[in-house]
């Protein structure tokens, strides 16, 4: 069965259509600029040529309908016809307490995404929009949702509560859910196969770093805490986002700079992260690395601090969960950046971790780069999200049909 992935974004669209059975990317793309002026689409089946197309998105339902005539298109498309797509599979961020588990999007599951809107206005909204479109297009084809924030929702209470009065969480349900669920979970299991271990038995720490980056401890197969909070800003450094913060801070800055709480909230997702700590240097972990290896002071303490938040997170969760079996790198920096694993991994002694450089240095696919006498193993496990997401939503509509 053939399931196509949907990720929407506000303005942006990305999807993969992936042989469910033999897990193979048939096709995969991107919308950008929907709904503004330049929109286009990036159309890439799997060993042929890439199609780009400069052709207005007035809407999500217009780039939706553009995706599914390239990939049924009769010189560039992938499939027949519509029929030959058997399930959508749609990412959606927030998924509150409602949701601990993928499922099927029916009317009530819609309401129910509808309600954890407040919780991140900025996605949800956008998820939702996506999912209408699909409906829309193909009425007769199953959809399943599956969210960031359904992995995280195994954590005991006193990990996802806050200090705070205990009539917010009553009342609005303020409390921890974390986010990258769908990778921290796909990044965990693979490597409990990758150590040849049952993951039941393991304690695992994820570094999932990329523009937006979150740690989480898995112990015995289960989510136990992340670093995100409420909302993804909170935890680590992130590309643009501040992570943890004194929450003191904010009233602070606002008296200083004459800004509103809006203005502050923007600056902290925006303005702060390793952008703000280099003084606008840059977001990309790149241009940082190469700044602090050329010794410019921008790049040096923008990184240190950087895998400082990491390591101190490694250190809490190994605590948290009373040791620790194995730490996973994944996401565009921690996939790809054989330095940032080197500089956290530096700081783990105590943990027994010792690298092989010459495993560290490789790239692409799932390894174990400390040595055999290692006494916590680290892995690079390349995330896969929307295959998770495919095989989620395969096994939801294989169970309903
Ligand atoms: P993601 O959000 O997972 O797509 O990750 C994006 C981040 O990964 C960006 O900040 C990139 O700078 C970073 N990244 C990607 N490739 C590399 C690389 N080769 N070295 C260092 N950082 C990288």
């Amino acid at each position: 069965m053939n399931i196509l992935v949907i990720n929407c974004g506000s303005s942006s669209l990305k999807f993969q259509l992936i042989d469910a059975v033999t897990e193979e990317l048939i096709a995969k793309g991107l919308c950008e600029r929907i709904g503004i002026e330049g929109s286009n689409l990036v159309y890439q089946p799997t060993g042929k040529e890439k199609v780009e197309t400069q052709t207005p998105m007035e809407d999500h339902t217009q780039a939706i309908r553009l995706v599914l005539n390239a990939l049924t298109d009769e010189k560039t498309g992938v499939v027949k016809s519509l029929s030959e797509i058997g399930a959508v599979g749609h990412r959606v961020v927030h998924g509150g307490e409602k949701f601990a588990s993928s499922t099927v999007i029916t009317d009530e599951v819609i309401q129910g995404i509808t309600d954890c809107n407040d919780l991140a206005p900025l996605h949800n909204p956008a998820n939702l929009i996506g999912i209408a479109a699909c409906k829309e297009l193909m009425p007769d084809t199953p959809m399943v949702g599956v969210f960031d924030t359904a992995f995280h929702q195994t954590m005991p209470k006193e990990a996802y509560l806050y200090g705070l009065p205990y009539e917010y969480y009553d009342k609005y349900k303020v409390r921890r859910y974390g986010f990258h669920g769908t990778s921290h979970s796909y990044v965990s299991k693979r490597a409990a196969e990758v150590l040849g271990q049952k993951y039941e038995d393991l304690k695992l720490i994820v570094c999932h770093l990329g523009n937006g980056a979150s740690v989480s401890a898995v112990k015995n197969g289960k989510c136990i805490d992340t670093s995100m909070g409420l909302t993804p800003l909170e935890g680590l450094i992130m590309g643009t986002r501040s992570g943890d913060i004194d929450p003191a801070i904010i009233e602070f800055i606002a008296h200083k700079e004459g800004k509103s709480i809006d203005e502050v909230m923007a600056l902290l997702n925006k303005k702060s992260g390793v952008l703000g700590l280099s003084g606008d240097l840059s977001s990309d972990f790149r241009d940082l690395q190469k700044a602090y290896e050329n010794g410019d002071e921008a790049g040096i303490r923008t990184m240190e601090t950087f895998a400082y938040r990491v390591v101190k997170y490694i250190g809490a969760y190994a605590a948290a969960m009373n040791g620790v079996d194995a730490i996973c790198f994944t996401a565009g920096l921690g996939e790809n950046s054989p330095f940032i694993r080197d500089m956290i991994c530096n700081r783990l002694g105590y943990l027994g971790v010792t690298l092989e450089e010459e495993q560290n240095a490789k790239r692409g696919e799932d390894l174990i780069i400390t040595t055999p006498q290692s006494t916590t193993k680290v892995l690079m496990i390349p995330t896969n999200e929307e295959l998770a997401i495919a095989r989620e939503t395969f096994a939801l509509v294989n169970q309903a049909g």
